[in-house]
């Protein structure tokens, strides 16, 4: 099983998020333990201020060294750490493949930025990785850390009903995944394809290759270009790439 313990100044904010749908299936599953600890029980004066201004000057607040340290301390106390995670901005843009390590940790601490951020000793000295959920700075790190959370638990073994349907989708092998349809066959006049009404499962198969190709050049080449570089999805993504375009 693997323990998340989350570090937030609105451990409210994780309420609902926790408790429904498939993050609360996979804690009923015991395939993810989630933690939410309040930053401010590791602050020492009387208002409970875990943030201060910045030296040099400058707008907003920055989170002070001390109260993180001491939070991720005490979780290192009780559970086997194996990554330190701070969402920031600046962090690696999060892929599937970031994920899927993730999924094999025993222990993960997610810590949630707020205001300017947090002092450069915590980057320095006390996270191993630092993540991005995107290009566009939001109010704090919660709704970053919830996307991380949600995306490590729909991997981990029994969560997602049919395992396949986790291996097969879009960025697994740094494709996209092929068009879906569901009933009815001709909907206002738009019909399915026909391949996918044959029952033929090798002209289906191929058809979704070609589709997963075809998408994946049009709406992101930059996925094309890594697949050469990409070691890990090179064997699967060639054996696609070779049914894809033998058709016919
Ligand atoms: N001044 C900071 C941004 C602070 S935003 C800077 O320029 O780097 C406040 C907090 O929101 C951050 O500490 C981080 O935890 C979170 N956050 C904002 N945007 C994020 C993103 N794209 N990915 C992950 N975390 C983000």
């Amino acid at each position: 099983m693997l323990t998340a313990h989350v570090i937030t100044l609105f451990p409210g904010a994780f309420d609902s998020f926790l408790a429904h749908s498939l993050v609360a299936r996979a804690q009923e599953f015991n395939a993810i333990s989630i933690h939410v600890h309040d930053l401010r029980d590791f602050a020492h004066d009387n208002h409970r201020s875990v943030d201060d201004m910045p030296f040099g000057g400058g707008p907003g607040m920055v989170l002070m060294p001390g109260p993180l340290f001491e939070a991720v301390e005490s979780i290192k106390q009780e559970a086997d750490i194996d990554r330190v995670i701070l969402m920031t901005p600046q962090g690696r843009l999060m892929r599937q493949k970031t994920v899927s390590e993730l999924s094999k940790m025993r222990g993960i601490v997610v810590i949630c930025g707020r205001y300017e951020g947090v002092d450069e000793r915590v980057r320095e000295h006390l996270v191993t990785d630092e993540l991005s959920v995107g290009d566009y700075v939001l109010a704090g790190g919660e709704l970053p850390a919830m996307v991380v959370l949600e995306a490590i638990a729909r991997l981990l073994p029994g969560v997602v009903g049919c395992s396949e349907s986790t291996f097969d989708e879009s960025h697994s092998f740094a494709m996209l995944e092929y068009p879906q349809y569901t009933r009815p066959s001709k909907f206002r006049g738009w019909k399915v394809p026909k391949a996918l009404l044959s029952g033929d499962h090798q002209r289906i198969e191929r058809w979704r290759a070609r589709q997963s190709l075809l998408r994946t050049l049009l709406r992101r080449p930059d996925l094309v270009a890594g697949w050469w570089n990409d070691q890990g999805g090179r064997d699967e993504t060639q054996k696609r790439l070779l049914a894809a375009l033998n058709d016919d």
